[in-house]
């Protein structure tokens, strides 16, 4: 089925210019490849010449099949002065062997005077023969018109007469780009839609996100006409970064009634976001709409009742449809229904007026008011309403004893950690070393439960938070360990609350491990 509006993904250009962004050859094949099976219309792959690792994923993805976007190469309009076909620019964007070739040239009179010192007309001719030789080359050539808005907004005759120089040389698509990200929704429909009733030749949308707008601005140009979005997964991009695709999708689809990615797709939108980012080593933004773990988190006990009844309440889509799903957070604002939820999405039958729910409810209740903290602890709350519900389920191992010591001399510093674990009337005691205590004990507990659990040796920490709770007058300050874990299919979190830093950090890696056993 054609495509409304056609995704042009440019994460491994302009997003790959984002702070803390560097990915190498393979990683942009990765990335590429997955952008191909979700379906988005054009992967740019780079900018030909302007490093060895573009070239190489040019070579690479001359030699795959892709099914359904069409990889483009990157450039700019030949250099001035010299002929289109003299121009070593132009023998590297060949060289790259891509169906689709976007070559960006200046819209803006300021650039063109100021920044490249040329003549208004030279301009309109550098744009017009670059164009020209790239399509008597066979190429598909896509136009990004470099400060397309604020060039229009100062000098809207000379703006237009650059765009129609592109169209005239036989550009696919002419591209308004807000480069600067600091124009307004507003501006950027009047002027996409002043260009549509101007060109003939199709109008895409290339916006940064510098006023927080990148997204609105590119929705402003769709509602005018606008038939082809540019971004990058998440948002990545210089300074602030571009408009991101993972919203645009989603919006077009179920905002807008708009076809774009094949609509089986969609529900894969939360694992693509997940991939790039784990591509890229970036954390997973957890306040990222429609794809991040707060998206569809509840925590008010009335909100909570309502979904429980009508997910529409206070649900803007059903989060399956991007993949993403309902969260249920247990907090001291919570009542029994977040239990209720809570204990049904991990498995457990429980009925609102069972004693069980009764004494989960104030159970967690006095916990959270001696600093525990359930909500990103879900894992501890698991093991907290399986043993309130059944009595006789037995922990899968105790911890006898342990010793933590430190020594240091002139060199370094190690720790070391002993454990006696019992498992049934079996013992395993173990000794390890450690970078810290935690990271030592930590050791040692695993050395000890493998021998034992085989399946522990898969399991990793993730993420090892500390706190400082204040104490109130007359108490100590006791510190609160929440320790992220994955088995690389799923991550939970755990918690432990002591004045003692290694018993909170030993509390939270037990029931880390006893969670682990007992999933399936
Ligand atoms: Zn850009």
């Amino acid at each position: 089925m054609k495509p409304q509006v056609e995704i042009y993904d440019t994460t491994l250009r302009d997003g790959a210019q984002g702070e803390g962004i560097n990915f190498s050859a393979v990683d942009k094949l990765r990335i590429a490849e997955k952008l191909d099976a979700f379906g988005v219309h054009y992967i740019e792959g780079g900018w030909p010449g302007s490093n060895p690792k573009d070239m190489e994923f040019f070579k690479q993805a001359a030699k795959r099949k892709w099914k359904n976007a069409q990889i483009a190469a990157f450039s700019m309009t030949r250099r001035k002065g010299v002929a289109v076909e003299n121009d070593e620019l132009m023998r590297l964007i060949l060289e790259a062997k891509t169906p689709v070739v976007t070559i960006v040239g200046k819209t803006w009179l300021l650039h063109v005077l100021e920044v490249l010192r040329a003549k208004p007309d030279e301009n309109l001719g550098m744009i017009g023969d670059t164009i020209r030789y790239l399509k008597d080359h066979g190429k598909k050539v896509i136009y990004d018109a470099e400060h397309a808005f604020d060039g229009f907004t100062e000098e809207p005759e000379y703006a237009l007469a650059t765009w129609q120089a592109a169209e005239k040389a036989g550009a696919d698509c002419i591209v308004l780009c807000d480069t600067n990200g600091g124009r307004l929704p507003i501006e950027i429909a009047k002027i996409t839609a002043f260009a549509k009733s101007k060109l003939n030749c199709k109008i895409g949308i290339h916006t940064h996100n510098d006023c927080g707008f990148a997204l609105a601005n590119a929705i402003a140009a769709v509602d005018v006409g606008a038939i082809q979005v540019q971004g990058t997964i998440n948002g990545y991009g210089e300074r602030t970064g571009n408009c991101n695709l993972i919203s645009v999708i989603p919006t077009l689809e179920l905002k807008m009634n708009k076809r774009s990615v094949p609509a089986k797709s969609l529900p894969k939108l939360k694992e693509l976001s997940e991939f790039v980012n784990e591509v890229a080593n970036m954390r997973h933004d957890v306040r990222a709409p429609w794809v991040g773990q707060t998206a569809f988190a509840h925590k008010g006990g009335m909100h909570v009742h309502a979904i429980d009844r009508v997910g529409r309440s206070y649900e803007h889509i059903k989060p399956e449809l991007v993949g993403n799903f309902r969260r249920v957070l247990v907090s001291d604002m919570s009542g029994r229904t977040n239990i209720l939820m809570k204990a049904k999405e991990l498995g457990f039958k429980l009925t609102p007026d069972a004693p069980e729910t009764r004494e989960i409810t104030s159970k967690v209740k006095e916990l959270e008011s001696q600093g525990y903290e359930y909500e990103a602890a879900e894992a501890s709350l698991a093991l907290l309403i399986r043993s309130a519900m059944d009595n006789k389920s037995k922990k899968h191992f105790e911890i006898e004893t342990y010793h933590v010591s430190m020594r240091r001399d002139k060199l370094e510093s190690i720790c070391e950690a002993t454990v006696r674990v019992c498992v049934g009337k079996d013992f395993a005691h173990t000794v390890a070393e450690g970078d810290g205590p935690v990271n030592a004990l930590d050791a040692a507990l695993r050395r000890a439960l493998v021998k034992f659990f085989p399946k522990l040796k898969a399991i990793e920490l993730t993420d090892y938070k500390v706190r400082i709770i204040n104490g109130t007058t007359g108490t100590a300050a006791k510190t609160r360990v929440l320790i992220t874990s994955s088995d690389s299919k799923r991550e939970w979190g755990t918690v432990g609350v002591s004045q003692n830093i290694i018993e909170a950090s030993l509390q939270a890696l037990v029931d880390s491990m006893e969670y682990a056993l007992l999933k399936k």
